[in-house]
């Protein structure tokens, strides 16, 4: 579904991605997981079209997309819930989801059962539902996380990207960020997962990726590499 071959990422001239492949089947979760500054948010970036690859080819769906711009990368499917909560704090909750649809709303996408998703999320998401309302610059960090995430699924994307889901938030709510995760797994949803909470996202995911310092160290089904004494002892707090 998608597949990332030889990605080269940089910020101007310093080179944060060296080369690095990966591969999403569909329906299936994949965790991205590596230390701080490995470049697991630049993957996502780079994927989603929000910086420009140096180099290396990303497809989705058998499609090339590397280089695209980000809007043209979204109606072919790929929605990118990124790092830190980023909503449209002046829109109520209900609108910020509706903007999540919009190219479904615009015929770029399959318009499907609008209404439906909408019950889905606030089923999925329980506090979305009680404060559809409100603006969502008025909702806790949490909730922001959530409604990030809820966004991007009204796409009724065919790839989802989750930048640290749980960043910043209380362990009772990073919980369940998990298991709505999961949920979102048994419902088919294919997801390339960043976490800092690598043993929490290897539970969940079926294969890992571990990045450092910009290259592949090693990947794996999740349950074989949260059995691996190095990957243990590096991220997954010890044997
Ligand atoms: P973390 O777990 O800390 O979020 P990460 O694995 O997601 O880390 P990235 O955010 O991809 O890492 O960052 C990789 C490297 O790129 C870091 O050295 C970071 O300082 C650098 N970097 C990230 N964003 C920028 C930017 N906009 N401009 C310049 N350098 C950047």
């Amino acid at each position: 579904m998608l597949e990332v071959e030889n990605l080269v990422a940089a910020y101007g001239k310093v080179r944060v991605l060296h080369g690095l492949s990966l591969k999403v089947e569909k329906g299936t979760c994949v965790a991205l997981i590596g230390s701080n500054g490995a470049g697991k948010t630049t993957t996502l970036r780079a994927i989603s079209g929000m910086i420009q690859p140096e180099s290396g080819r990303i497809s989705l769906g058998g499609e090339n997309i590397a280089g695209l711009p980000s809007h043209r990368i979204t109606t072919r499917g790929l929605a990118h819930s990124p790092e830190g909560r980023r909503v449209f704090p002046t829109l109520s909750v209900a609108d910020n989801l509706l903007l999540g649809a919009y190219p479904r709303l615009t015929g770029k996408r399959p318009k499907g059962d609008m209404q439906a998703d909408y019950d889905r999320m606030y089923d999925l998401f329980p506090r979305l539902s009680e404060r559809r309302n409100q603006l969502a610059g008025t909702l806790s960090g949490g909730e922001q996380q959530m409604l990030a995430m809820a966004r991007a699924l009204m796409l009724r994307p065919e790839v989802l990207l989750l930048d640290e889901p749980s960043m910043g938030l209380a362990p009772k709510l990073v919980e369940e960020v998990f298991h709505t995760v999961a949920r979102l797994k048994q419902a088919s949803i294919t997801m390339l997962l960043v976490e800092q909470f690598a043993a929490a996202a290897l539970e969940v995911a079926d294969y890992g990726y571990v990045l450092e310092n910009g290259k592949l160290a090693t990947s794996g089904p999740a349950a074989v590499l949260r059995n691996d004494p190095a990957v243990k002892a590096a991220y997954l707090g010890g044997a």
